[in-house]
């Protein structure tokens, strides 16, 4: 698009940007506003800015927006995932997951993936680019318009590395939290990792109370480097001792994506090593069984496997549940619509 993205401007870049125009200051809140909080798609509709000033962004400037090309909704529990076509007719996918305590989105921060991990669709097929501020947003804002409903939690877990967008990522925190927008605290927003170490300390350092989610799914450096390429780069002592250092800096919770893989990942030895490693630190872990991804070949654990490895985290002292599979009728595995509308 060519112009300025004004939706992933925060206030003061907008407060720049309008007074190198030679507008005044207050502008910017009233832009923020129309962008963030009534979230309209075009400059006319932005009725307390004087004509010329519409005018003039619009030469310049452009409002990013989505489009659904396709909505799939489960029978079963009301997530409903949503593939949409970004500006530049690249796709990306969001799922919304209705809980007893609210809605949770969970949004997309790249288009495709480059980490490689064998188990995910996301990253099969390839990746292509960075998103924008305002792409990951504007998926919030097209459900909240598509629905009429409030979000009341966005988990960073869709198509993509957020830690390896990190500005970008950063500047839709900071934008999604604003209050003159949709004022989501940050204790309401997960940001899923495959373990990118050295972003986890940029992020700790930044000290936000966002609780941050660690994709592990295996216990040692053979089976997790086999899975997961991004172990090859960081081990797993390396990832804890980064997740440690978060907590100290956060005081925040940890939570661990554990993805139980038939015969890879699922054994009572390997549950038993998961305890040792985690003993003693602020965690929680998140048990899925894996799901079927073509070219990946792996296979969910048994239900009764699922549950013995459950029981043996909390028979060892550690928090752990069982992530209730939802949208099941829908193909809600990450990436897999996506994937299907490039290749058909
Ligand atoms: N790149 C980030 C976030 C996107 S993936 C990360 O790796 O955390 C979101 C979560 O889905 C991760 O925990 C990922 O490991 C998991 N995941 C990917 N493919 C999966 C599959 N086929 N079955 C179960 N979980 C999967």
């Amino acid at each position: 698009m060519a112009g300025a993205d004004l939706k992933s401007m925060t206030i003061e870049a907008l407060g720049r940007f309008l007074s190198e125009m030679g507008e005044p200051k207050f502008r910017a809140k009233q832009l923020f506003l129309w962008l963030h909080q009534k979230r309209v798609l075009s400059f006319e509709e932005m009725t307390n800015l004087p004509a010329s000033l519409r005018e003039k962004l619009e030469g310049c400037c452009y409002i990013t927006g989505v489009s659904i090309v396709r909505k799939l909704s489960s029978q079963l529990d009301g997530t409903v995932k949503y593939l949409f076509r970004l500006p530049d007719g690249e796709f990306v996918e969001t799922v919304l997951m209705r809980y007893e305590h609210g809605n949770s989105l969970c949004i997309s921060s790249q288009v495709g993936c480059r980490m490689g991990c064998e188990f995910c669709a996301s990253t099969k097929a390839g990746f292509v680019r960075h998103l924008a501020p305002s792409e990951m947003l504007e998926q919030v804002y097209a459900v909240c318009r598509d629905t009429g409903e409030k979000i009341s939690n966005i988990v960073l877990m869709g198509i993509g590395e957020p830690l390896d967008n990190f500005d970008n990522v950063m500047a839709f925190l900071e934008l999604v939290s604003h209050p003159d927008g949709l004022n989501l605290s940050h204790r309401h927003i997960s940001l899923s990792t495959c373990g990118v170490v050295d972003r986890i300390y940029e992020l700790a350092d930044r000290n936000l109370q966002i609780t941050l989610s660690i994709s592990l799914h295996a216990t040692d450096d053979e089976t997790r480097g086999a899975i997961m390429p991004i172990n090859r780069r960081w081990n797993i002592k390396e990832l804890l001792k980064a997740c440690r250092y978060y907590t100290e800096c956060t005081h925040r919770r940890i939570s661990y994506e554990y993805s139980l893989i038939k015969g890879v990942n699922d054994s009572k030895e390997e549950a038993l090593r998961l305890a040792k490693l985690l003993k003693g630190t602020l965690c929680h872990v998140n048990l899925i069984p894996v799901n079927y991804v073509e070219e990946a070949g792996f296979h969910k654990s048994p239900r009764e496997a699922v549950y013995a490895f459950q029981k043996t985290l909390i028979d060892h002292g550690l928090n752990a549940t069982v992530r209730r599979t939802l949208g099941a009728d829908i193909d809600a595995a990450c990436g897999q619509l996506r994937r299907r509308e490039i290749v058909s």
